[in-house]
């Protein structure tokens, strides 16, 4: 099959880059992906995306978002590209179940995946006090005790945003020392609100969805000790890993594998390929900035397209 234009992803980014250029008669293919509606299919109340003044359910988010793509003509794939071949034109992709395509343009928009402990609770819980976005979910948890699970940049980011909502926010840490820059450590450690359990490893998340969560069980490697600390939510902010190990050996690449697309743009260092959503950015990861980039992509896929073709 050949298209003019094909997205990879259908989370926010890729969503709203279908919505541009179907609605510009350029009848996309979105490959779906591991993950169908993308990473906000994995949490509950979304009440940060303009639009929905009483907010919106991430799943029902993503699937309105679908329905807007395909009402103009968007051609969805339920499948997942596992080879790219990239430099040429056309551009080639192969898909899990066998299917080639081509395409002039592709709009990558693959996303990333946040890390993860890889306890049950950590799925069981997640949007019912487990989170990985304090941005996104921090104003849930208001005058509770919170934790963090990290000791890099984004995990004293995260416990710094939380303490303006919990009462206490404790950040738990593995070592003896913080990973983060100098300045942010300082900052951690002056919070009055913030106290670092070092040495100590997240074993256990206790809690159900009705009650949320309502204690952690940790480990002192140190002293060898299990407690269960009561709180109210916990943070999981130990990196994300971006899906781009597709392309890791024809597109330029950041040391933790995020897309650099040229500046104020999406394209990236080939032409016709545009890079929008949490592939290729690792400071906001906002659904809104997702779809914000998702823009960006579709209309400079269009200008490409009406220059080359
Ligand atoms: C628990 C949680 C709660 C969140 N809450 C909020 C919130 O309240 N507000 C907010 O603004 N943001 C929130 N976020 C962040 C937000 O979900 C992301 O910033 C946003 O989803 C990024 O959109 P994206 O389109 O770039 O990628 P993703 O949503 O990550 O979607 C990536 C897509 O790419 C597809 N894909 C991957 N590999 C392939 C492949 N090889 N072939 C084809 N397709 C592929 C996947 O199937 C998926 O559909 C939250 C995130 C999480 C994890």
């Amino acid at each position: 099959m050949h298209k003019k234009v094909i997205i990879l992803g259908s989370g926010p980014a890729g969503l709203t880059a279908a919505i541009y250029t179907s609605r510009a008669a350029l009848e996309p293919l979105l490959v779906h992906g591991p993950m169908p509606g993308g990473q906000l299919t994995t949490t509950t109340d979304v009440e940060n995306f303009p639009g929905f003044e009483e907010g919106v359910m991430g799943p029902d988010l993503m699937q309105i978002m679908e329905k807007q793509a395909v009402r103009f003509g968007t051609e969805i794939l339920v499948d997942k590209v596992v080879e790219a071949s990239i430099t040429e034109k056309p551009i080639k992709l192969k898909t899990e179940s066998g299917k080639e395509l081509t395409c002039e343009t592709l709009i990558i928009a693959t996303g990333a995946n946040p890390r993860f402990l890889g306890l049950q609770a950590e799925k069981d819980l997640m949007g019912f006090g487990v989170s990985t976005c304090a941005t996104c979910d921090g104003a849930f948890f208001r005058d509770v005790d919170i934790a963090v699970v990290g000791g890099g940049d984004s995990a004293c980011e995260e416990a710094i945003f939380l303490t303006k909502f919990g009462k206490k926010v404790y950040l738990i840490h593995r070592r003896e020392e913080l990973r983060a820059s100098k300045i942010m450590q300082e900052r951690v450690l002056n919070h009055e609100k913030i106290e670092v359990l070092w040495n100590s490893e997240l074993k256990d998340i206790l809690g159900s969805k009705e009650k949320g969560v309502e204690k952690l069980s940790i480990y002192n490697n140190k002293t060898e000790e299990t407690y269960d600390l009561p709180c109210s939510a916990v943070f999981i902010a130990i990196g994300h890993t971006p899906n781009s190990q597709l392309f890791k050996d024809q597109l330029s690449l950041d040391e933790n594998g995020y897309i650099i697309p040229k500046p104020n743009s999406t394209q990236t260092n080939i032409e016709g390929v545009y890079a929008c959503g949490d592939v290729q950015d690792h400071i906001f990861r906002q659904a809104i900035t997702a779809a914000g980039t998702g823009c960006m992509a579709a209309i400079e896929a269009e200008r490409w397209l009406e220059e080359n073709h």
